[in-house]
């Protein structure tokens, strides 16, 4: 019989105890952290104590080199020098759209890849411009100055932005040749000035197949275990003498202030890792309102609109592959965000976040009512937030039908530029709207240069048309009265109607090709008037709409930011900490570990796939459709020295817990002491509600493999020259 002795009950237990501390303490340290830093909040970390041996300074120095100088933020992605000659390596969808508007049906860069075997074959990246942070510091109280109380909820949105161009306006001038940003870090709350080196002339050296940069295509996007080489090679040019210039075949390499050094033996599982990068938007601070519009409203109806504009592309293109190629980039962005928001709308259902939040709210509530003082200040908070959102879902879907006429229809959305560039670019450059200021017109006119040689008219058609039956849809008191003249007669017969007025404007209308709408973008609003465009008519009768809804949305930015920056100060005082902010496009530090993951009962996933998996997956269609050199020299087990004996092959794609979404695609991800193991590209599927919620338990971001990624470039690409100049001897 076992008698119970207390004696060794109570030994046992404080063995027991302990082991647990111990277990918490070493564990402690292996769990990844919620986490995108702010530069201004790296100081705060002891990057030693958590297993780097880089600091801080490292990181950043302002009175020296440090690592941040070798960071780009490249178009909307993240990139990293690599050598001394500006070699940026990012992400092969980073490049994507630029190889799209250099390819043709002779020359197909994205089928084939694109590769200059010298320094002059380096072509130009229309579209493409790179931005390096050179320093930043705190304008809060210099914007917040401007707003007096009693002010109407617009009028102190309207006075902030003014006040942020006027800011910027000084910067600049105080650093010429330099872009400066001001950075809303928490909403109504706090602001940073972020000075910027900008260069204009970028080109590509060395961009891979799809089927290999995009091996797996969407299949595979947003998921785990991955295969993708998905990097490519640019390179910034500069004048002359070293400064930021257009494109210009005199222009030389950049010499950036630092480069990252390549670990070519790279990293292995449970291994510390980082990224600096220029994550997008997070939502992490947002109430459980936001998230139900998110979930009931706004996403749904996104998902929707984007799988049907996906068929439609997709059909246009299948029996022409000049006509496919003028929509690969825009099917591969709408399906990528499509894709995105699944995986968020089942993510939110998944782990129940809205009811959470709400149980959050419940408790703040109670704080917040359990003092008078903190009850005359934050009461309304919450109720407020609550009743905006009640507001906005009344006007959601008629928001989202002008919203997406105006980006998805091509023809309008030039119209409407050049409708708007008309009147702006006539008012003193402060008082414009920011797309039209002296400092951002070239941008503006590029984009749209380059979003027409996309234009295909059956496509457009079909957008307009579709848009146009979804505002027949609207409620009677939602509806879009500018739209009356097509819509508002008898409504049994709006397609007919609509497809009438559709064949005149299509057909009569010259605002489809660069050269036309060029001029077009030099005239005022009298000789605008003059061409007498039908698509311009249009764009005239539609404006009210689009001003109206301007400034509402004004004004419900000056409510909530008010609302935002009381709720960020009361959860302070209520859970005691400071919060970091949402990411907000400006350059952040996020710090982990390769590491796996079980996305579901009984599954775990390691953190490394190998050249074993491109081989079990390749089928010899797209998106599988390897090339069969790749596939021979997989086969003849032709590794070089990228071999990893516990893999027993190269590996291709890693996991790891750090903190990234959309904008760190191409971001550099980093060893221990900051030298360059990977590119990080894509989330795995659970990790897509990363931007409402992260979590160690799911949350796992993709990176390539820097062994896969000069494996290509040594075996398939054969681009010794850029082996060189990453410092790297290519094996025989
Ligand atoms: N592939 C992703 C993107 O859409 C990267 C991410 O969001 O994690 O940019």
């Amino acid at each position: 019989m076992i008698s119970f002795n207390f004696k060794r009950f109570w030994l046992f237990s404080i063995v027991v105890v302990l082991g647990l501390i111990l277990f918490f303490a070493v564990e402690g340290t292996l769990v990844g952290e919620e986490g995108m830093y702010p530069i201004s909040e790296i100081n705060r970390l002891d990057l030693q104590a958590l297993g780097f041996e880089i600091s801080a300074k490292d990181i950043y120095n302002p009175q020296g080199i440090s690592l941040i100088q070798a960071i780009v933020q490249v178009g909307g992605c993240t990139g990293s020098f690599v050598s001394p000659q500006g070699l940026i390596v990012t992400n092969h969808h980073c490049a994507y759209r630029a190889v799209q508007a250099v390819s043709t049906r002779e020359h197909d860069y994205i089928r084939n890849g694109f590769l200059a075997p010298s320094l002059k074959d380096e072509i130009l990246a229309p579209g493409l411009t790179v931005r390096i942070t050179v320093g930043y510091w705190d304008v809060t109280n210099e914007v917040l100055k401007v707003l007096k109380p009693g002010m109407e909820a617009a009028e102190r949105a309207k006075a902030v932005e003014h006040r942020i161009k006027e800011l910027v306006a000084q910067a600049e001038a105080e650093h010429p040749g330099q872009r400066a940003e001001v950075a809303e870090m928490f909403p109504g709350k706090s602001y940073v000035m972020f000075l910027y080196d900008y260069l204009k002339d970028i080109r590509l050296v060395y961009v891979p197949p799809r089927s290999i940069g995009e091996f797996g295509g969407e299949v595979d996007n947003w998921m785990w275990p991955r295969h993708t080489g998905d990097f490519s090679f640019l390179r910034a040019y500069v004048a002359p003498g070293g400064k930021p210039a257009e494109y210009s075949p005199e222009n030389v390499p950049y010499q950036p202030k630092n480069y990252l050094r390549l670990n070519p033996r790279g990293v292995k599982e449970g291994d510390r890792v980082f990224i600096l990068g220029y994550p997008g938007r997070t939502y992490r601070h947002r109430t459980s309102y936001f998230l139900e519009f998110e979930e009931e409203i706004r996403m749904p109806f996104v998902v929707n609109w984007y799988d049907w504009q996906i068929k439609l592309m997709d059909k246009m293109g299948e029996k022409d592959r000049g006509v496919a190629l003028k929509h690969l980039s825009r099917i591969k962005g709408l399906s990528n965000t499509m894709k995105n928001y699944r995986g968020k709308l089942l993510g939110l259902k998944r782990i129940n976040l809205v009811a959470k939040k709400r149980e959050e709210e419940e408790k703040l509530q109670n704080f917040i009512n359990s003092s008078p003082e903190l009850r005359s200040k934050y009461g309304d908070v919450l109720v407020q937030i609550n009743q905006l959102f009640h507001k906005n879902r009344q006007t959601a879907y008629r928001e989202l039908i002008l919203d997406y006429l105006r980006r998805d229809v091509l023809l309008l959305n030039t119209a409407l530029t050049l409708w708007d560039a008309s009147g702006e670019r006539e008012k003193p450059d402060l008082e414009r709207k920011s797309a039209y200021m002296d400092r951002n017109f070239p941008l503006t006119k590029r984009r749209l240069e380059l979003s027409l040689r996309n234009y295909y008219e059956p496509t457009d058609k079909a957008i307009f048309k579709e848009l146009l039956r979804k505002a027949t849809q609207l409620p009677p008191d939602q509806r879009i009265k500018e739209l009356d003249f097509i819509l508002g007669g008898d409504k049994e017969k709006w397609e007919a109607e609509a497809d009438n007025f559709l064949q005149i404007l299509y057909a009569r209308t010259k605002l489809t090709t660069w050269t036309d709408v060029g001029l077009a973008l030099e005239k005022n609003r009298e000789e605008l008037e003059k061409i007498n465009d039908p698509a311009l008519e249009l764009a005239q009768r539609l404006y009210p709409a689009y001003e109206r809804l301007e400034n509402e949305r004004k004004k419900r930015k000056g409510q909530m930011d008010d609302l935002l920056a009381r709720l960020i100060e009361v959860k302070q005082k209520f859970l005691g900490q400071e919060f970091i902010p949402d990411a907000n496009r400006t350059l952040r530090l996020t710090f982990g570990r390769i590491k796996g993951y079980s996305p579901a009962d009984a599954i775990y996933y390691r953190p490394f796939t190998t050249l074993r998996g491109v081989l079990e997956k390749s089928t010899g269609k797209p998106p599988f459709d390897t090339p069969s050199q790749l596939l021979e020299l997989i086969k003849a087990q032709d590794y070089g020295s990228f071999r990893v004996d516990s893999l027993g092959s190269v590996p291709v794609c890693m996991l790891y817990d750090m903190d990234t979404t959309g904008g760190n695609s191409g971001s550099p991800i980093m060893d221990a002491s900051g030298r360059l193991v990977g590119i990080n590209f894509d989330r795995a599927f659970e990790a897509t509600i990363n931007d409402f919620a992260w979590s160690e338990s799911y949350s796992r971001s993709i990176g390539v493999d820097m062994r896969y990624v000069l494996w290509v470039t040594e075996k398939i690409g054969r681009v010794e020259r850029i082996l060189e100049e990453l410092g790297f001897s290519p094996t025989k």
